[in-house]
């Protein structure tokens, strides 16, 4: 019997064996690539989420602070005094400035019975522009809720440009409706904003109403002047509506190409004052760390604009002391905190008498210079913690906290002291002034229940005191208005 038994040549098993090192080598480096391919995948995932989220945050935190911040713009507006005491000429001219520093399009200034009385496009006319505005919706809501407004989307008729506006209602002093001021701005700049601060994220950024209208599109579609609307997918509406934190979403796009989204809500009530923790951004992009700082310098500048257009809404122009509108915002708090210390609070009204004469003899330029001549005097006569306003013409108003009627009667007898010691002198003139004034506390015996109380009887005291023979002062008593001190 013969065995024959198939021994290989050598170069063969050699080419076998080379095949099957081949081939683990091949399965090894499969069952490494997979893996890493998947980690890598879900790292840079994991990465554009994260630039996502920041750019989003940033943007977010922007606009709510861009249009909370247009919308205090006017609603301050349509505080100062020029404005409420419809000062034309004066209210023209700041309009005028604030609208070139500002990315206001248009200003407009609309009477209690809706009709534009000036804008900073159109001249003033006395009887107004002619158009009549009181059918439009943003006139109609700030008149109903006396509450600043911020408008949709529509397309102007003057332009024919996609805009944004916000109202706000003027109020006379007695809170009443008294008009609107309303402003402007092309939605064009947001658009711009977005596109300028698109850096250090590679994707696209929109923004879109609750309606779905893409408004960062809109503009751009709109060249043609025509007002077509472009409306989003519903169910990437749905998507941005329904969207939590950590959602990521996946579709097609436009062109047909697969896109992941993320989508932030945009609230109103802005966030004016948020600066970025720059600290945080180290591992991020040069270029969105930049973005991120401008975001802060933009922040800051917003903070200080607020700061000043606040100051300027709460202070009289002429006298430089509160105004009316501070007076009735802080009198309260002060009341209550008095209320809740269990300690008096006292209410000095001050008026110049004769003020009349002034004017009718020397001018009223001369007698705005008298106007601030006094109101120096009594800021010189009163305590720090003493609020001094000027409440109306020439009528003051000091809220003494923590205070007794004794004390404010001090103070009070110091104004008057001073006032008629110190006659209003230039190089022409020597005008004599005094003033009349009435004093009312709140206190345990009083019958003073509020901070309009307050006010009331010390106007009622001035008024007797005015009664009796002016360069004096009175106190109110709940038994007999009046009583001499
Ligand atoms: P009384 O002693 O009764 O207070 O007399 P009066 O003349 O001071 O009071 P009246 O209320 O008759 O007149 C107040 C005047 O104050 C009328 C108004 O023209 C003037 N006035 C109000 N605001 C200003 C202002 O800002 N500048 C100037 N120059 N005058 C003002
Ligand atoms: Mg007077
Ligand atoms: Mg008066």
């Amino acid at each position: 019997m013969r065995v024959f038994r198939n021994i290989p040549q050598p170069n063969k098993i050699r080419g076998q064996l080379h095949r099957a090192l081949i081939l683990i080598t091949f399965i090894i480096g499969l069952c490494i690539f997979i893996p890493t391919l998947f980690i890598e995948f879900r790292q840079t995932i994991q990465h554009q989420n994260e630039e996502m989220v920041n750019y989003l945050n940033a943007q977010t935190y922007f606009f709510e602070s861009w249009l909370t911040e247009r919308s205090s713009d006017i609603h301050t507006i349509a505080n100062l005094d020029f404005v409420k005491g419809y000062h034309y000429e004066k209210a023209q001219d700041f309009f005028q400035d604030f609208k070139d520093k500002t990315d206001f399009t248009d200003l407009i200034f609309v009477n209690k019975d809706g009709i534009v009385q000036f804008d900073t496009v159109t001249e003033l006319t006395t009887n107004g522009t002619g158009v009549n505005v009181q059918k439009r919706e943003y006139f109609q809501i700030a008149k109903k809720t006396q509450q600043p407004y911020i408008t949709d989307i529509f397309i102007s008729k003057v332009t024919n440009q996609p805009i944004v506006a916000f109202a706000s209602p003027i109020l006379n002093e007695q809170q009443e409706f008294n008009g609107v001021v309303f402003g402007t701005v092309n939605v064009q700049i947001i658009n711009q904003y977005l596109h300028e601060s698109r850096v250090g994220f590679l994707g696209h950024a929109y923004i879109m109403n609750q309606n779905g209208m893409m408004l960062t599109e809109l503009n751009v579609r709109n060249n043609d002047s025509s007002s077509e609307q472009f409306i989003v997918d519903e169910h990437i509406l749905d998507f941005a509506v329904n969207n939590t934190a950590n959602d990521l979403h996946v579709y097609k796009d436009m062109n047909g190409k697969w896109v992941f989204a993320k989508s932030k809500p945009i609230n109103q009530q802005g966030n004016y004052d948020y600066q970025i923790n720059e600290h945080q951004l180290a591992p991020y992009a040069q270029e969105f760390q930049e973005l991120c700082s401008s975001f802060n310098d933009m922040s800051t500048k917003v903070r200080q604009d607020t700061i000043l257009l606040k100051e300027l809404s709460i202070t009289c122009q002429l006298t430089k002391l509160y105004n009316r509108r501070y007076l009735i915002e802080q009198g309260e708090l002060v009341f209550e905190k008095c209320l809740e210390d269990e300690n008096a609070c006292s209410c000095i009204a001050i008026d110049i008498d004769f003020f009349k004469k002034v004017n009718d003899t020397y001018g009223h330029l001369i007698g705005d210079e008298v106007l601030k001549h006094v109101a120096n005097i009594i800021s010189n006569s009163v305590r720090r913690v003493d609020l001094i306003t000027r409440y109306g013409g020439e009528e003051f108003v000091i809220l003494s906290p923590d205070t007794t009627i004794e004390s404010a009667i001090k103070i009070a007898e110091r104004v008057r002291e001073n006032v008629e010691a110190n006659p209003y002198t230039n190089d022409h003139v020597k005008i004599n002034v005094t003033v009349s004034i009435g004093i009312a506390q709140y206190g345990r015996a009083s019958d003073v229940a509020t901070f309009y109380e307050l006010l009331d009887k010390a106007d009622q005291a001035l008024y007797m005191a005015k009664e009796s023979g002016r360069n004096q002062l009175r106190v109110y008593d709940s038994t007999k208005v009046g009583t001499n001190i």
